[in-house]
């Protein structure tokens, strides 16, 4: 009898003992919720884990349940029955995580990125997936793993976050259907809701300020960007998690097709990221020319350049894209 996938990971779940559930660098509330909810789920059959981030719980998700398992990886490389990579579109954006892991007899991928190209021994990408926790729950469903109230509030932020509360395409009413079966455990949706978006740190504002100086509209409106540079990452004292989000103001502007956020970084490349309102223009598609990756509407990459040379380049092949949508 051949297994379906999620009778081969469900199979391995419960056959092995230790555990790495491992997730991307800068990581988002899907990373971190994903991660927290299958590593809880594997705790109460019993199993050992170690649930490893390079840059550990982020202050403003701390609230999710058992977020004290989440950490960053340590030093002294450990072993491993088995890897587990949630959320993440290529291997190396596990960052440090990557080289904690000493050996693992079976490395599992379990993500949404269209732009995943399958590496490790088992591997479950499901593209149409609006968050990796969607496929979590699936999987805890199938194979009939233990769901409580933590691990459903894990996944419900986790899915609220990835989905942008429930508005992006992807959102089906099956997306809908787990969020009222993670409800029925229980868990309070205003509260939840606040934590996620209305419990911000003044300075993510006064970043918005700064942001918006620097805002720029090309191609009549149709592609908007800004830039923060590292001075005033530094003047504003803000943390990578601030910008989170941000990127969506530019999109939710009337007529705007593609946003771009271009932060310069210390290591001298440029953080990318990229929305799209529509297929059409494929913003994964143009990461990937710039050796990132992600989603048709939502991507993004690290360029090697100065902010100024960085936006330069890749607006252009923005602009490019959005001009031969008129003509074409
Ligand atoms: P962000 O703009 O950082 O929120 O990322 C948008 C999407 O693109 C997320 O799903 C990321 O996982 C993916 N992504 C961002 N940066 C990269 C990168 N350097 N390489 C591959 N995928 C990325
Ligand atoms: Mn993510
Ligand atoms: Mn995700």
């Amino acid at each position: 009898m051949t297994l379906s996938k999620f009778q081969e990971i469900g199979r391995i779940l419960r056959e092995q003992r230790r555990f790495a559930i491992l997730g991307h660098v800068r990581p988002d509330g899907d990373a971190l919720g994903s991660q927290l909810a299958l590593a809880l789920s594997l705790e109460a059959l019993g199993k050992e884990i170690r649930v490893w981030n390079e840059d550990g719980m982020l202050d403003k998700y701390s609230f999710l349940p058992r977020a004290g398992l989440l950490t960053k990886p340590p030093s002294n490389a450990e072993d491993f029955d088995v890897a587990i990579a949630l959320d993440t579109a290529i291997q190396n954006r596990l960052g440090t995580a990557l080289p904690a892991v000493r050996s693992a007899k079976i490395w599992i991928n379990i993500d949404h990125h269209m732009s995943n190209p399958g590496y490790g021994d088992v591997v479950y990408v499901d593209s149409s997936a609006p968050a990796t926790a969607e496929i979590i729950f699936r999987l805890i469903k199938s194979e009939n793993l233990p769901l409580n109230r933590d691990i459903a509030e894990n996944l419900y932020a986790a899915i609220s976050t990835d989905t942008g509360s429930f508005q992006y395409p992807k959102t089906s009413a099956h997306t809908f259907e787990i969020a009222a079966e993670l409800i029925r455990t229980g868990l309070d949706v205003g509260r939840l809701s606040q934590l996620l978006y209305e419990n911000y740190p003044r300075r993510r504002l006064e970043l918005l300020r700064e942001l918006l100086r620097t805002m720029r509209f090309q191609q009549s409106g149709r592609v908007a960007s800004f830039g923060l540079t590292l001075e005033t990452a530094a003047e504003l004292g803000v943390l990578p998690e601030d910008n989170e989000g941000l990127i969506d103001h530019l999109r939710a502007v009337h007529g705007v097709i593609v946003a771009v956020f271009f932060e310069e970084l210390s290591d001298g490349k440029v953080r990318v990221s990229m929305r799209s309102k529509t297929e059409v223009v494929d913003v994964c598609a143009i990461c990937q020319k710039f050796g990132g990756g992600g989603h048709a509407l939502a991507a993004g990459a690290r360029v090697r350049g100065t902010l100024a040379e960085v936006e330069e380049r890749v607006l252009k092949e923005v602009c490019d894209k959005v001009q031969a949508l008129a003509v074409g």
